[in-house]
């Protein structure tokens, strides 16, 4: 299966892949961890992403294209994957259905977690994150204890572009660069829309159902 998740910052994509990756057992590959790794490892991505990432801006098209592609074409993913965070643009998804089409290969899905601007502000405010990459909220979804990884106990910290003002602009990228995407793979009959302002084990179920199916489409 080779699914794609969509939704603006903060739709709660990092938090149902990491459930949706134990439910079917799907290399898992986040443009976002990619990146912020990157940056943390101070190679030569990281290198041209960070000052676009703390604009709160997209990383240029030829800079991430190349990584993801790569990746796919991997031994890892070779039955299948979760794409987050990728595509973000058109020239992204041409890129993605080419190097698809050029392996045999075809997209299961596009899933479409959906929330309003306003739950987003909240959200990202309350967002805190572990070294791993698992993700908490402070009021919505509360480690044990304060401030720390309920999996391997290290300190929770705060993204550097979850403050306000980078929030609204990432929001206004969205609308406008990445929100395309949702008419795109409609009309490709890829797109399948979720509710993500319910509950995380609601929108999980919901997703879970949804993909179950896809799998059964694809074994026909
Ligand atoms: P994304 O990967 O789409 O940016 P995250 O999964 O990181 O989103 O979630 C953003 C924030 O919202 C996190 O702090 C997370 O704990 C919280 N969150 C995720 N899903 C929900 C939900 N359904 N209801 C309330 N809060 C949620
Ligand atoms: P969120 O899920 O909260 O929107 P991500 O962790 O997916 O955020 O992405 C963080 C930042 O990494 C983005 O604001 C952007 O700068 C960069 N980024 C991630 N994925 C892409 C992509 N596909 N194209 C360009 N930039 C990207």
């Amino acid at each position: 299966m080779n699914l794609i998740l969509v939704g603006p910052p903060g739709a709660g994509k990092g938090t149902q892949a990491e459930k949706l990756t134990e439910d079917f057992g799907l290399p898992y590959f986040a443009t976002g961890n990619i990146l912020r790794d990157a940056v943390a490892d101070g190679t030569e991505l990281g290198k041209k992403a960070k000052e676009y990432m703390d604009a709160g801006e997209l990383v240029p098209d030829d800079v991430i294209i190349g990584v993801i592609l790569d990746a796919l074409k991997g031994e890892e993913a070779s039955s299948g994957f979760l794409l987050d965070g990728f595509p973000r643009t058109v020239p992204q998804a041409d890129a993605l259905a080419e190097a698809l089409e050029k392996l045999g290969r075809r997209l299961s899905g596009v899933l479409l977690i959906d929330v309003p601007d306003d739950e987003v502000v909240r959200r990202l405010s309350g967002r805190r994150v572990s070294k791993s990459g698992r993700v908490y909220h402070v009021d919505f979804d509360p480690p044990k204890h304060p401030d720390r990884c309920d999996i391997d106990g290290s300190a929770l910290i705060q993204r550097d572009d979850d403050r306000p003002e980078t929030i609204r602009k990432r929001l206004a990228v969205y609308h406008d660069q990445t929100e395309p995407l949702v008419d795109y793979y409609e009309s490709r009959d890829l797109l399948r829309r979720f509710d993500g302002t319910r509950t995380p084990t609601d929108v999980h179920d919901h997703i879970r159902a949804t993909v179950a199916t896809l799998r059964l489409e694809d074994e026909l």
